[in-house]
């Protein structure tokens, strides 16, 4: 995961792993390194200056270059600040509702079915929830097959009713079906499409003001670089979502959504899909993501 951006993170960190001596010209020259990793991973131009901007300022703040060992507390800053750009803290769910309703949105092919799925596989092995899938996708048929091949495939129920091409009352009557059967989370998957438009945006938003859901979770590729932040940021103006989730972190991504989504938006990232299979969801930690990154 991110293997490039590591590897040239780790060259422009290197003079100060190592145990030369550290001038305030290094300092800067590294930093520009920086600069030049995140710009590769394709992190926004802006925010890749901010960043570098940070962690010069806290490297003065903190007299750098007096510390016994200022290479590692160099290294501590940009992981600290990458930790705090991609969302300081890990944020869970909010599943207070009863039942918790979930609201999956999202381009087509971002992973929004594949997703629905693990996140009730999930919730279903925490053995407290009983989740029910809901398939809203009314333009394609094989939207609602998918979604049940994947119902099967992890045993949770998937509600759907083909021919009703609403998919605000299709929703609503999900929820109805969860309230009559005991199911405490239900996750709506939508339909999405290649690019945003305007009806799939009217639609999504319908579907969000009339089940007012306790979480609305924008799913994203992660292999789309820099449209994946400007895709979050128009869903986000019109839903307000709650959380991101990102996907496809297994395949040869560059890292630049990870990194900037967060600042963009303002939300977190909740969880990552790391694979096609039910079991590769993770929650995302920033610092552990970090970690990760800088190795
Ligand atoms: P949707 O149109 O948003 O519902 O997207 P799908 O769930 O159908 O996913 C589109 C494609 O991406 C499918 O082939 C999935 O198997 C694949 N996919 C989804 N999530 C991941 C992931 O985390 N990693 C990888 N490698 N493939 C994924």
């Amino acid at each position: 995961m991110f293997n490039n951006l590591s590897d040239k993170l780790d060259k422009a960190l290197h003079v100060l792993k190592g145990h030369g001596s550290i001038t305030e010209v290094n300092v800067a020259e590294t930093l520009k390194e920086v600069r030049r990793a995140l710009l590769d991973a394709d992190v926004n131009f802006k925010i890749a200056k901010e960043f570098t901007k940070r962690v010069k300022e806290k490297a003065l703040g903190q007299n750098v270059l007096t510390t016994l060992q200022p290479g590692q507390l160099m290294v501590k800053i940009v992981k600290d600040e990458l930790t705090e750009l991609m969302g300081g803290d890990a944020e869970g769910l909010n599943l207070s509702g009863t039942p918790s309703v979930i609201l999956m949105s999202g381009l087509q092919g971002s992973g929004k079915t594949t997703f629905s799925g693990k996140l009730a596989n999930y919730l279903k092995n925490k053995k407290t929830k009983n989740p029910l899938l809901v398939a809203c996708d009314v333009y394609r048929p094989a939207a609602i097959d998918q979604l049940h091949v994947v119902g099967d495939q992890i045993g949770v129920e998937v509600f759907s009713d083909r021919g009703n091409n609403d998919p605000v009352a299709i929703s609503k009557a999900g929820i109805a079906h969860a309230k009559a059967n005991g199911h405490n989370v239900v996750i709506i998957d939508t339909a999405g499409r290649l690019a945003v438009d305007e009806v799939m945006m009217t639609e999504i938003s319908n579907i969000h003001k009339a089940i007012q859901p306790q979480e609305t979770l924008f799913v994203v590729d992660s292999m789309t670089g820099q449209d994946a932040v400007n895709t979050a940021k128009t869903f986000n103006d019109v839903l307000n979502f709650d959380g991101v989730i990102l996907t496809k972190l297994d395949g040869d991504t560059r890292g630049g959504a990870a990194i900037s989504i967060k600042s963009v938006v303002n939300k977190p990232i909740k969880f990552i899909g790391t694979g096609e299979k039910m079991e590769a969801i993770d929650v995302f930690y920033p610092s552990r993501m970090a970690d990760r990154i800088l190795g």
